[in-house]
């Protein structure tokens, strides 16, 4: 029987004010949640293993649209409005807006469709379940964190009848994996209406921590132009590019800051045609890592200051910082206090970490969105042949992204 309206407790706040800590609202018997994901488990991992046998490599458009379609299609029959916002060169972005009971802002739920994956690796890195894991690409980032919110999302409306107790946004982009240069702008003018994000990436360790602070990423190509010239005849009459870019390697290392961490990793260099020719040309590219905002800004006036040390040789210096760092303000930790209530109330403890790595999570707590990361799946191995989740801790993760959903 449905419960008898109360008053309105409290008239909203004007501005979207940052989730405040303290017990979860309102007080629902969690345990009894867990135990219905629990008896769901087998439809969780099958929906697992349906989504990692659709391929989806980001550079692949009809393959990421295959699993976004499947994906509508699904969304829709659980009472969701789907729509794509189109692209031409990646897979369109799924948005999939639900209704809910209560009149609030909606709840995102942020995730990708995409897998660094080339087509045709399911052939020799077969989705199949071993050791109490299941394994295949793209099974821990992060293909069973979008099986999490379609069956969030199911269970709810399984209590709720029929409906969802508050309004909640999907958004899963396609081109997370190569940089969200094309998804960008809607995730953030997305989240810009919604009271908080949940990001169901990958949780952290072995105890799946959620990620409470990202690092920023930023990508640069430095390229040294030189004069060639034979290394025999006329060496002297050459300007190495390669001598001259080595010693902007070296300048570029000793910019790296482990105390605030922030690193500068070279990651690949080229240059020159062959041995007996002093190279005119040579670049290397560097993936730039921050922890706080001011550090991104640094460092990029410090790379684009950069001279050569030949004044004879050309520098020039390309990229930026694309994913601010998602650090860790008081509206995270109000968020993870949320989080870690209701692990707690569901029996285990619920831990946090910084990690290195960039998501979406980032440009969502940019905005100063209360946002929290790595909602999804705990396991190992993402990005390489040993990706896979642990099936044992799927109800509960699923769960606990189902109990924040409502308690929020
Ligand atoms: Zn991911």
């Amino acid at each position: 029987m449905p419960r008898k309206k109360t008053i309105k407790k409290k008239t909203p706040n004007k501005k979207p004010a940052p989730i405040p800590s303290g017990p979860v609202r309102p007080a629902v018997d969690w345990s009894s949640l867990l135990r219905d994901f629990e008896s769901r488990q087998p439809e969780i991992v099958e929906t697992i293993r349906q989504l990692v046998e659709i391929e989806s490599p980001s550079d692949n458009k009809s393959a990421v649209d295959r699993l976004g379609s499947m994906l509508a299609g699904r969304f829709e029959k659980l009472g969701g409005h789907a729509m794509f916002h189109r692209v031409p060169n990646f897979g369109d972005h799924l948005q999939v807006d639900f209704a809910g009971k209560r009149d609030a802002k909606p709840v995102l739920l942020l995730g990708h469709l995409d897998t660094v994956y080339p087509l045709g690796t399911l052939s020799t890195m077969r989705c199949r379940i071993a050791d109490g894991k299941l394994w295949g690409p793209g099974a821990f980032d992060m293909k069973s964190g979008i099986a999490f919110v379609l069956h969030a999302i199911e269970a709810l409306r399984a209590r709720h009848e029929d409906k969802l107790p508050r309004p909640v946004t999907v958004l899963l982009v396609s081109d997370e994996e190569v940089g969200s240069d094309s998804s960008r702008r809607i995730t953030e003018s997305v989240a810009r209406r919604c009271q908080a994000v949940l990001v169901v990436e990958p949780a952290y360790g072995a105890k799946g921590a959620v990620k409470t602070a990202r690092k920023g990423v930023g990508e640069y190509t430095i390229k040294v132009t030189g004069k060639a010239a034979h290394s025999g005849l006329d060496f002297e009459k050459g300007e190495s590019a390669i001598v001259e870019l080595a010693q902007q390697v070296e300048q570029i290392a000793k910019l790296t800051n482990l105390k605030r961490r922030l690193t500068l990793n070279v990651g690949t260099v080229q240059g020159g045609t062959r041995t007996n020719v002093v190279p005119a040309e040579a670049w290397a590219t560097l993936d730039v890592r921050i922890a706080h905002l001011k550090d991104g800004k640094e460092v990029d006036r410090k790379l684009r200051g950069l001279r050569p040390f030949n004044r004879k040789c050309k520098l020039e210096i390309r990229g930026g910082i694309n994913r601010a760092p998602m650090e860790r303000t008081p509206a995270v930790a109000g968020l993870y206090q949320k989080a870690a209530d209701i692990a707690h109330q569901l029996g285990w403890k619920l831990e946090e970490a910084a990690v290195g790595g960039g998501s979406d999570g980032n440009l969502t707590a940019a905005l100063g969105i209360p946002t929290l990361d790595g909602l999804g799946a705990v396991g190992e191995g993402a990005h390489t042949a040993n990706e896979s989740v642990v099936i044992s801790e799927l109800p509960r993760r699923a769960a606990l992204l189902a109990a924040l959903i409502e308690g929020l």
